[in-house]
């Protein structure tokens, strides 16, 4: 190993040097320079002595993985010389073209090298030095020494502390935050999981339930790349994959506006992809689109004239939905309550006039009024929303809102038409994946008990206070669209889950970043501080790690055998990676730990793995298929010899495909050519379009539910709070409303400004935050409005504390008029550094400042908090990069 640690030594590149092409491609995606401030790069070339020693002839370039979440998903490329990783690079496979581009990484991808090979790698297996059984002083968690223990140490003080908790309190006290244990804790009885939204919003399920598309599960729910181009106008509710989701979805957006397309983007943020498209900017208040929408749909309402002035398609809304008017309402509805009598506050005395909704999302009137007028049924538009608007607390009823605003105009099933959401691995690009990857063919026959699962908007209270919602219906309806209907005949739904008592002791982290991504941080900490026993899995010293008893060095995905990064990613292509390198220091994978684990435990490893890692690899390359080039069926991807099958040593028989295997492990990505007119089309609702008798929706009436009896009912029996059947403005919980101690005064409260929290280009989500030349490159400021700085006396660079009801951070400000007055831009994902003598967040970690609020649907609010500002007087924060590395051994 220490000939390993030399090789990295020798053949490391100095940081600035690998910035300078890491800020250009930033910049050249960026337009403006929002992505940080200041950032001064000298140093524009690299010296060839500094790479002279390196053997690139001996070297091999290998297909690696890019294991950021990000949803861009890229083609990454390792030189491999002696055993270690020199240099990257990306898609060169290919010519570039407008239609076909390179699948080309960007800056994070690129700079995986200094991840995977990382100073900062967990290298021993380690334990808390005040540890003990039980516990020990478990208020120093996060504050102790670590001291190194060796593997089978470390495994029986598991093993022990497993069945010591199970005992003493019972199997479901052991609470597992991602599913890599799952294998081994399933075989010993039940435990518990969690469930949520983060990511999606109310988009999670909701969308089920009506009929449509969410964006994930159903991909081809907006029409293809080359449709939206015949679109004359796009309407994007946020909408910013130049920095959440690079890979190809702005050259996509770039490709709609060459071809004449106008883009209107309204975002609290005047983003760099709204630059990039010179897109008009309306900016608007955060957790406030619905009463934009229903502005834009009372404004169609009133003006429309079938004759002199068609806006609304009543042909549409008559044959497709249900619930617009009294006329069309659905048969199983139990409220008298129509959405165009809601509209024109028949029910509420409150118009959902321009006027109004300006009061709240800050959106001039005649802006809203003059936007509806364009998007009404005679001009073909697409209606696009990200996740983010629906990640609000009391958010349910968005997504419905934003389809029967689509359903208003008609713009669905038609050719550059469309309405739905457009974010992370499909963004840009609709459509049923054309390359699909295999299945494992792992079946274990041994008995398996399910988990319990918790709400990560409740997940760290419930555990403080031992309660929890036990609702089955949200965890398991998003696993398969098509069978939700199935989930909820099972449950009661005119009858309120019971909350249930748990007791969880044992807390075990793998795969997930639990602590830092979910809402409830600080709340979450203490939780790891009352429990007996705390184990993480992972290659650094996450936020995970750092609160833990023991710490397991994981391997990265370039250590492992090779696999498919994701199932689902661009539709028009299929990556694949191979082994890189080989487990560096004493680093493990987790399938190991279970397996060394069920020896002590008697869960014998057959039942949890009945086939190698190996043979399962070989078994999804062998079942991946491709689209035909007709665009009516698949058929085998990969080509495999009797050749192949003996070097692999696997069991399965030779096949034709459409690329050898070795080809493909080579290139690590297959793509399909794809071009305006080919047969790879989509245009999403068209077969319900044509007969929606034939071709009904999966939602309970088969037709678009503007009312929906059932979306009420299963938010009801869900027990939080009761949601109207109709598209209802609720004023979220954290939103503009309460900003206000008086929103009628006009009087503010004691958080008086909104925190936003944008995907950010440094990272994706909290992977990998630690990256010193990431860090270098890109500064984790709060962005804050020319006005609100100036009238808080905070000047460019400033440190600045940023205070909620739940939480404190620090960071430095960046003033922007590039942000809504009254928002503030925190970026998602920082590593949370706390201060253990006041409490405070210097990392600037997004979750620190929220709290466990649980809603409708329980869904996410991290997207909308209410905070405080103020210039900081204490001793200023150092930049990121300045902060030492989590470095233990
Ligand atoms: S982080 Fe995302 S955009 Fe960047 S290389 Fe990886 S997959 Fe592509």
């Amino acid at each position: 190993m220490s000939n390993f640690i030399n090789k990295l030594i020798n053949t490391k590149i100095d940081r600035r040097k690998f910035l300078k092409g890491s800020a250009a491609v930033a910049a050249a995606v960026a337009g403006l320079p929002l992505v940080a401030y200041d950032n001064t790069l000298k140093e524009t070339t690299l010296d060839k002595k500094d790479v002279a020693h390196i053997n690139t002839d001996t070297g091999k370039w290998v297909a690696a993985a890019c294991w950021h979440n990000c949803g861009g998903k890229c083609l990454v490329k390792a030189l491999v010389v002696e055993g270690v990783v020199v240099r990257q690079k990306t898609d060169d496979l290919r010519e570039d073209t407008d239609d076909n581009p390179q699948q080309r990484a960007c800056l994070r991808g690129r700079a995986e090298q200094f991840e995977a090979q990382g100073a900062d790698r967990l290298k021993y297996p380690m334990k808390r030095k005040h540890w003990k059984p039980g516990g020990g002083d478990k208020s120093l968690r996060g504050k102790d020494e670590w001291e190194r223990i060796s593997w089978n140490e470390a495994l029986k003080y598991i093993a022990d502390e497993i069945t010591r908790v199970k005992n003493k309190y019972g199997v479901e006290s052991i609470f597992s935050t991602s599913t890599e244990p799952g294998p081994l804790l399933n075989k010993l009885g039940s435990y518990v999981s969690h469930w949520g939204t983060s990511s999606y919003g109310a988009w999670y399920a909701i969308p089920h339930i009506l009929g449509v598309g969410d964006g994930i599960l159903v991909r081809d729910a907006v029409n293809d790349r080359f449709d939206l181009q015949k679109s004359e106008l796009i309407v994007g509710f946020g909408l910013n994959p130049a920095w959440s989701a690079m890979g190809n979805a702005t050259h996509f957006y770039l490709e709609m506006k060459k071809r004449g397309c106008k883009f209107v983007i309204i975002d609290p943020v005047y983003t760099d992809t709204a630059a990039t498209l010179e897109a008009e900017w309306i900016p608007i208040r955060p957790g406030t689109d619905m009463t934009m929408q229903l502005a834009l749909a009372y404004i169609m309402l009133k003006e429309d004239d079938p004759v002199t002035n068609p806006l609304i398609d009543w042909d549409f809304l008559n044959r497709y939905t249900y619930g617009f008017d009294a006329e069309h309402m659905p048969p199983n509805a139990e409220v008298n309550e129509n959405f165009k009598d809601y509209l024109l506050g028949t029910y509420d005395n409150v118009p959902k006039t321009p006027e109004w909704a300006e009061k709240i999302c800050g959106v001039p009137a005649d802006t809203i009024r003059k936007l509806a007028r364009r998007i009404g049924k005679n001009t073909k538009v697409t209606l696009l929303t990200t996740w983010a608007p629906a990640r609000t607390h009391d958010s349910d009823s968005m997504p419905q809102l934003f389809i029967t605003l689509g359903a208003m105009g008609g713009h669905m099933g038609k050719s550059g038409h469309a309405t739905g959401t457009s974010c992370w691995n499909n963004a840009a690009n609709f459509g049923k994946a054309l390359v699909i990857a295999g299945s494992d063919g792992m079946v274990s026959k041994a008995k398996t008990y399910p988990p319990l699962y918790l709400n990560d908007t409740e997940g760290w209270k419930a555990i403080s206070e031992g309660s929890y919602n036990p609702s089955s219906v949200f965890p398991s309806i998003n696993a398969k669209p098509a069978d939700w209907k199935k989930v909820v005949s099972k449950v009661d739904l005119k009858k309120k889950v019971e909350r249930k008592p748990i007791n969880i002791q044992m807390i075990w982290h793998s795969g997930s970043a639990l602590l830092q991504t979910r809402e409830g941080m600080k709340q979450g900490i203490q939780v790891h501080r009352k429990v007996e026993f705390v184990l993480s899995q992972s290659s650094f010293l996450t936020t995970n790690s750092k609160y833990a008893d023991i710490v397991l060095p994981i391997t990265t995905w370039w250590e492992r055998e090779g696999n498919f990064p994701s199932s689902g990613c661009n539709r028009d292509i299929m990556l694949v990676y191979s082994n890189v390198i080989k487990p560096i220091y004493e680093a493990k994978d987790d399938e190991w730990v279970n397996i060394q684990l069920g020896k002590l435990l008697d869960v014998p490893e057959k039942d949890m793995y009945p086939i190698s890692q190996k043979q399962r690899f070989f078994n999804k390359l062998a079942s991946s298929t491709v689209i035909n080039k007709e665009g009516t069926s698949y058929e085998p991807l990969v080509e495999i010899t009797a050749k192949d099958i003996e070097e692999w040593g696997c069991e399965g028989k030779p096949q034709s495909g459409r690329v050898p295997l070795n080809k493909f492990l080579a290139d690590g990505i297959y793509q399909v050519e794809r071009h305006d007119g080919d047969n790879y089309g989509n245009i999403a609702y068209e077969k319900f379009i044509k007969d929606p008798v034939k071709n009904p929706l999966n939602s309970t009436t088969g037709l678009i539910e503007i009312y929906s009896q059932t979306k009420a009912d299963i938010l009801y029996s869900q027990g939080y709070n009761e949601v109207s059947p109709l598209p209802k403005y609720v004023p979220p919980r954290d939103g503009y409303e309460s900003t206000y101690s008086d929103f009628h005064d006009k009087t503010k409260g004691k958080y008086p400004y909104q925190l936003i929290n944008p995907h950010y280009i440094r990272r994706s989500h909290s992977i990998y935050d630690n990256v010193p030349w990431l860090r270098e490159a890109l500064k984790q400021p709060a962005y804050i409005s020319k006005g609100d700085a100036d009238k808080n006396g905070i000047k460019n660079g400033d440190t600045v504390l940023i205070t909620s009801a739940y939480g404190k951070t620090l960071r430095h400000a960046y003033v922007t008029e590039r942000v809504a007055p009254g928002v503030i831009g925190l970026p998602h994902g920082a590593w949370a550094d706390v201060d253990e003598s006041n409490g405070i967040d210097k990392g600037g970690a997004d979750n620190y400042l929220c709290g466990n609020i649980s809603t409708g649907g329980g869904v996410s609010g991290w997207n909308t908090q209410n905070v405080n500002l103020e210039k900081w007087t204490g001793s200023p924060i150092p930049d990121d990069v300045d902060v030492p590395q989590r470095i233990i051994f």
